[in-house]
């Protein structure tokens, strides 16, 4: 079982790590996600046409709570946090082709390490 508390401080501790800690703070929790994927990074649009994206939360599957898995429910988390850091510079990221600014960004910090430790 990965708690809320844990995923947190991992939150954090990447945010550091490979965003010079400038992702906003978001909300980390289990729920049942809008699109039934395993985790889903929430926005609401702001500013004055509604046109920018402003991350709020991170959504696991409350399935993933008891899985055994737990590196999983961790390198979902580095997933919607290169979500988290488009959205923050107001772009939509939805795409995950290999030539989205997401993969772009997916590819960053993979190449900086980040999921090695989940090796
Ligand atoms: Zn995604």
């Amino acid at each position: 079982m990965i708690s809320v508390k844990y995923l947190q401080a991992a939150y954090d501790d990447y945010n550091r790590k490979y965003w010079q800690g400038k992702l906003p703070k978001v909300t980390i929790r289990y729920g049942k996600c809008i699109t039934s994927s395993d985790a889903v990074a929430e926005t609401f649009s702001g500013g004055p046409l509604k046109k920018k994206y402003i991350p709020y939360e991170i959504v696991f599957n409350r399935e993933l709570k008891e899985t055994k898995f737990e590196c999983y429910t961790v390198a979902l988390l580095l997933h919607e946090m290169c979500h988290v850091f488009l959205h923050n510079t107001g772009r939509v990221s939805l795409s995950h082709s290999r030539k989205s600014k997401f993969h772009k960004e997916l590819k960053r910090i993979y190449d900086a390490g980040a999921f090695l430790e989940l090796l």
